[in-house]
């Protein structure tokens, strides 16, 4: 097996950097390393801490250049989008930051009138993470930041595609003051490095971002050390626009939401329910300006699409488009001819397809790529039963000016986050998260710091 893992750009196939494997016996003296810190980091007091976070989150928007330039390299999203997803991961290192300071306890009335009950939070301990290629930046500092300010210490192991972006961002929070005990990163294949943090006794906490499959191999490998598990998995994101629903800002957002990282994003739209009245007004609409995408390398100014990761997302989505279209699907984009795979780099143009009907793949399985079906619903119950006809229940998004429609379909979606007339619903201070298959717990929020803690409670009784 080679001790090597290769990073490549994946709009051109050209190799970045070569950079090594961890070995078994590195990766468990990180471990080891990581448990001794935390008995000293867990001392620190919350200020100190508060102070290193906001310190990392200028050091990161200090070199964001640099750092974009990484994540288009090896993820080949575009560059504004690689600042913006760092402007994302910054933003949850700022917000907890500041509730590294707001970890309180309570006291609660005690049975008898002489005894006290003081509830309090501990950090866990040692907290592994798992991340994926899609999001190098945010994914990992959205975990570090609650796990730091919690008082925990942290050890993350990236994807083998996109390593770099880890490499340097921890870099950075060493320059930012951190010991380099207190978050480390390793390096290795995912099924080798997750057998050796879900065996391990030293690590308290699992949290993991990626394939719902891998998710549950990480539940399962757990339960012999029951860890603590927080996990944000795979999607299927339904959009339902409204008759009532302003067209055009609906196809606006849509674009947002379906092709921003070539449709590699885990709150990507997957389907698209639109209301049978407008439906040839929308899907004109949207075919037109997703037919116009500039689609290339990322570090070129005017990319709106990037590639996809690598020759398995590529048949995948290839594969997704030939079934629905064997079984009646028409494409309504004019770009068929730019799907390219050539010399190691895969392009998806971005497609939109109508007259789909359920049994195609893309509508159950999870897409990951820049590809659009169109279905139609009549009522609104209709659109429901569709939408939540999945095993997923991470994000889903509708568009109405009908605050009733609004209401009903909020109560009635089976999904962890709601966009309504809001294609971007991910914020730093808001609980991200999946219920169903999609995943266990949140990030973001108040929420997202309380799996990092234990809670306790000291019953005080009356020495006569
Ligand atoms: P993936 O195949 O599950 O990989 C994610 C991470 O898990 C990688 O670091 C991978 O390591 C590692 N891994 C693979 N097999 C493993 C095993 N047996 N044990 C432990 N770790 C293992 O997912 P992906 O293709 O990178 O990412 C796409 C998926 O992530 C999609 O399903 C997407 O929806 C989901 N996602 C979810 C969220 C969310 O917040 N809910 C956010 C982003 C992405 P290698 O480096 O060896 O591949």
């Amino acid at each position: 097996m080679s001790e090597q893992i290769i990073v490549k750009n994946p709009a051109t196939g050209e190799v970045i950097k070569e950079i090594k494997k961890n070995t078994v016996a590195e990766i468990n003296e990180a471990i080891t390393i990581g448990e001794k810190a935390f008995k000293t980091w867990k001392e620190v007091n919350a200020n100190e801490k508060s102070r290193l976070l906001r310190r990392w989150a200028d050091l990161i928007i200090e070199n964001i250049d640099e750092l974009a330039e990484i994540i288009t390299t090896e993820n080949g999203k575009p560059l504004v989008e690689a600042k913006g997803e760092l402007k994302s991961g910054v933003s949850y290192v700022e917000w907890y930051a500041e509730e590294a300071k707001r970890i309180y306890g309570r006291t609660v009335p005690a049975n008898s009138g002489d005894k006290r009950i003081l509830v309090s939070k501990q950090p866990i301990g040692l907290v592994a993470a798992i991340t994926p290629w899609n999001f190098p930046g945010s994914m990992m500092l959205r975990k570090a930041a609650p796990a730091l300010a919690a008082g925990c210490t942290f050890i993350v192991k990236p994807a083998v595609e996109t390593p770099l972006t880890t490499i340097r961002l921890i870099e950075l929070a060493h320059e930012a003051g951190f010991e380099k005990e207190v978050i480390q990163y390793v390096n290795g294949r995912g099924s080798v490095v997750g057998e050796l943090f879900t065996s391990s006794k030293a690590i308290k906490k699992i949290t993991f971002t990626g394939s719902t499959n891998v998710g549950k191999i990480l539940m399962r490998d757990s339960a012999s050390t029951v860890k603590s598990l927080t996990m944000e998995l795979g999607g299927h994101a339904p959009v339902i626009v409204c008759d009532d629903a302003d067209i055009d800002f609906a196809v606006e957002q849509t674009i947002i939401t379906k092709f921003r990282n070539a449709g590699q994003t885990c709150v990507c739209a997957n389907r698209l329910l639109v209301h049978e009245s407008i439906l040839d007004e929308f899907t004109e609409k949207l075919s037109e300006k997703v037919s116009a995408l500039n689609m290339g390398n990322g570090l070129n100014q005017e990319t709106e699409i990037g590639p996809v990761i690598n020759k398995d997302s590529y048949e995948k989505i290839i594969n997704q488009i030939d079934d629905a279209v064997s079984k009646g699907a028409e494409v309504t984009t004019n770009n068929q001819d730019k799907h390219s795979s050539e010399n190691e780099a895969y392009f998806v143009a971005p497609t939109i397809l109508k007259n789909v009907s359920l049994d195609m793949n893309i509508m159950y399985e999870e897409t990951f790529g820049p590809v659009a079906p169109i279905t139609s619903f009549n009522k609104l119950s209709e659109a429901i039963e569709i939408a939540n006809d999945t095993p997923y229940g991470l994000a889903s998004y509708f568009f109405t000016n009908d605050y009733r429609n609004a209401i009903y379909l909020h109560d009635n979606l089976d999904y962890g986050i709601v966009g309504w007339n809001d294609g971007a619903p991910t914020a730093a201070q808001a609980p991200f998260g999946g219920v169903k298959e999609s995943g266990l717990g949140s990030e973001g929020g108040i929420e997202g710091i309380e799996p990092y803690l234990e809670t306790k409670y000291l019953s005080i009784g009356n020495v006569e």
